[in-house]
């Protein structure tokens, strides 16, 4: 393969989440002194731990405590990292724009996660809020506690203390268990009768969480609405006004607070790229690369990865990290013109939190729930902090897990 200028082979790698911080990591233990040039963009200059972030939405946790700084992550004598936005990608000429500079590559790694996809329901993109980052999260925090506060002024607007959450997908089931535990706090914080509060999670597959375990969907939708969750299933969202929304056959639900967490799909500069993709997300082969581009990895909520089945893989924390550690050691073979090795996805299973000391979950091809599925939760987030800063990450933050 040709190289530029410098003899030694450019890497550069797009975003800091699960996949690209993965990558250099791995990059940064197995490549040799000078064997190749290693750049990590991302637009913040931490990392955010993105399964933890439906605490700070809620406010059950504040949201420092789901984010990392990148320079405590990598060594910055082995990685240059670059805090910088993407604007643009350019494969034909091995080049992506920042919105401050240019850097071009021989190889690239693309891994700048998903972003919400509305399905083209009218008002969403503009009304709803939705769980993806900690400007998100610290915006969605702050406006429920606004809404408590309003109410006190107008108590005839109960639409303030009504929470929209579209989507009972594993965020949306996550962020309502935070939620309701949220509640009883926030109605002693502002006087409110916790009766006026309502949290409505709605969902328009036949089944909250679809495909997973359903004896223990149930255990969550038990748990959940005990703690006062109204489920609406088998109920599409028509329309977001800002008002509310317009659910099924056109019962209009006030809300001034609904949070979208029905959908991801991957980034939009892939396709403006001239890449081809499914919504944002690249069949990628293999060894993880983008058909007809052989220097470029797709990873994360970026890529689509196909099961045994012929079905993609979801979208997950957990394949985006394998695909990272995959995808550095496939680079350093490339460079060193070895054979590359296939990407195999290993489940280890999957646990949602329901709030505080309660979840569900599947590992190690066993069911649990309650308080051991929520243990598990935190030995994942343990083992994640541990993976990606060893020790004393696991000190400094594993206590807020
Ligand atoms: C609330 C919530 C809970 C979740 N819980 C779980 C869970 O329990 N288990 C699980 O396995 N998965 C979970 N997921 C899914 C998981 O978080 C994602 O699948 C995972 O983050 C994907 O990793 P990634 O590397 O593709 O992208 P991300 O982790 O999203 O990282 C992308 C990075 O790119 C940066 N970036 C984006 N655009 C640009 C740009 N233009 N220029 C520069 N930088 C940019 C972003 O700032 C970010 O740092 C959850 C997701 C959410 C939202």
């Amino acid at each position: 393969m040709g190289l530029t200028m410098s003899s030694i082979p450019k890497i550069v790698i797009l975003g800091a989440g699960y996949g690209g911080v993965l990558t250099s990591l791995r990059l940064q233990k197995e490549l040799n002194y000078n064997e190749a040039d290693v750049t990590l963009v991302n637009k913040h200059d931490y990392h955010y731990i993105t399964t933890h972030l439906h605490m700070p939405a809620a406010g059950t946790d504040h949201p420092d405590n789901a984010r990392v700084s990148i320079s405590k992550l990598i060594d910055e004598f082995k990685i240059d990292f670059v805090k910088s936005t993407v604007v643009q990608i350019r494969p034909q000429d091995r080049k992506v724009i920042l919105e401050d500079g240019t850097l071009s590559y021989d190889y690239l790694v693309i891994a700048l996660g998903g972003e919400p996809e509305t399905f083209g329901i009218p008002g969403l993109a503009e009304h709803a809020f939705t769980i993806r980052s900690i400007n998100s999260v610290r915006l969605i925090r702050e406006h429920i506690e606004y809404q408590f506060a309003r109410y006190k002024r107008e108590p005839h607007r109960t639409d303030y203390l009504t929470f929209v959450v579209g989507g009972a997908g594993f965020t949306g089931i996550e962020f309502v268990g935070e939620l309701a535990d949220r509640v009883p706090e926030l109605c002693k914080q502002f006087d409110v009768d916790r009766s006026l509060v309502k949290i409505y999670n709605i969902e328009a597959a036949p089944t909250a969480l679809p495909g997973f375990d359903p004896e223990l969907v149930e255990y969550a939708m038990q748990v959940l609405q005990k703690k006062g969750v109204i489920f609406k299933i088998g109920t599409a969202i028509k329309e977001c006004t800002s008002e509310g929304v317009v659910v099924g056959e056109g019962e209009e639900i006030k809300s001034q607070t609904v949070i979208w967490t029905g959908g991801v799909r991957g980034n939009r500069l892939i396709e403006e790229a001239g890449i081809e993709t499914t919504r944002g997300r690249v069949k990628v082969d293999e060894y993880l690369r983008c058909p007809g581009h052989e220097n470029i990895y797709v990873l994360g909520d970026n890529s689509l990865v196909f099961n045994e089945e012929g079905r993609p893989y979801p979208p997950t924390a957990q394949i985006a990290m394998q695909q990272g550690v995959n995808c550095a050691h496939n680079l350093v073979a490339q460079i060193r013109n070895q054979t590359l090795k296939p990407f195999v996805f290993h489940n280890k299973g999957t646990v949602a939190s329901l709030g505080k000391g309660e979840a569900i979950g599947i590992a190690f091809g066993k069911k649990y729930k309650g308080r051991v599925a929520s243990w598990l939760k935190k030995a994942i987030d343990l083992r994640y902090l541990f993976i990606i800063g060893g020790i004393p990450l696991v000190l400094r933050k594993g206590k807020f897990l």
